[in-house]
């Protein structure tokens, strides 16, 4: 293990534009749990209906019960863990280029992080579907004792910024996220599982353009074969190792 460590200290010390790739890995010791799996919000919520935005548009009211009751609490409550401080660091000491999170919890923000690019939008931001106005997550709440579903001062519709299942990610945050990658010097994943798309395909861009590239997660991934170094263990205890 230390050797390995030693590894990434080197790799870390050696890139001066690292991209940060992050999945539900790092934010699961934050106390947000995952989707799939026993115990999963999925297992509980059938994802086809909560994170369908077929759904959604018909009668969003179910959405906003399960907002207020399980999402709200879970986001207020969750604080970043050491991993996310490690990379405030690397951005402080200037080695950091972009964050890309897999992620809706806006815990990267919290910490501190100022370059965040979001694949699947943000749980805290709620949108106006009719005149873009943007509400966070308190006054959402807020306004849900005495509304339901949610309406925008304009009587237009309101939905989280997340990207539901029958939406396309957002465009702007595909084109950041790779340019990141084509042009950093060292892709670190961290907890991405990297069976999604696009995880799947932005460490293999970098990788083409000679990055470093660099895995921490839990379990193994299909990429773990063409990294420079993988590590299978919990990313907030390398982390904070190695930073
Ligand atoms: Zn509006």
């Amino acid at each position: 293990m230390d050797e390995l460590i030693q590894k990434l200290k080197d790799i870390v010390k050696n890139s001066n534009r690292i991209v940060a790739f992050t999945g539900a890995g790092i934010s699961s010791e934050s106390g947000i749990p995952t989707y799939r799996g026993t115990g999963g919000l999925w297992s509980k919520y059938d994802p086809a209906i909560y994170a369908n935005i077929d759904f959604f548009l018909r009668d969003s009211a179910y959405y906003w019960n399960f907002f207020r009751d399980e999402r709200y609490p879970m986001l207020k409550q969750a604080k970043p863990n050491a991993a996310y401080y490690a990379l405030v660091k690397l951005e402080n000491l200037g080695k950091m280029y972009h964050v890309i999170t897999q992620n809706i919890d806006g815990l990267h923000q919290i910490a501190g992080q100022s370059d965040v690019i979001e694949l699947h939008g943000s749980t805290r931001k709620i949108l106006c579907m009719c005149c873009g106005r943007t509400f966070s997550m308190d006054e959402i709440y807020k306004k849900l004792e005495h509304e339901l579903p949610p309406k925008c001062s304009c009587g237009g519709n309101l939905k989280p910024s997340t990207v539901l299942f029958g939406e396309p990610l957002p465009q702007h945050a595909l084109d950041e996220a790779t340019l990141a990658a084509k042009n950093c010097d060292m892709f670190l994943v961290l907890g991405s599982s990297l069976v999604v798309y696009p995880a799947a395909s932005l460490p293999e861009i970098a990788k083409r353009e000679d990055a470093k590239l660099v895995i921490v997660n839990i379990d193994p991934t299909p990429l773990d074969d063409i990294a420079d170094l993988v590590i299978h263990d919990s990313v907030s205890k390398v982390l904070s190792k190695v930073i």
